[in-house]
């Protein structure tokens, strides 16, 4: 019982001193909030294998999103 919560508490730990180490290493540029929001791109599904990825990776055709060409080619 007891080394589930010494396990849970390195876990917690961990994420605690990574979140710490990303906000020291954001803290210097504070003005890229904007350039940061437009990095986060939708995520589309493949309508052949239902894999996700980025929209600008993904071949739009009728509408309808696909990973590669050999997905638009075998719908
Ligand atoms: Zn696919």
């Amino acid at each position: 019982m007891w080394k589930y919560i010494f396990f849970g508490l390195i876990i917690w730990l961990g994420i605690y001193v990574f979140k710490q180490k990303r906000a020291q290493s954001n803290t210097p540029k504070t003005n890229d909030t904007p350039e940061a929001a437009d990095k986060v791109e939708d995520m589309v599904q493949c309508a052949t294998c239902a894999v996700h990825l980025p929209r600008s990776e993904a071949f739009l055709v009728g509408g309808t999103f696909y990973c590669s060409k050999a997905h638009v080619q075998s719908k």
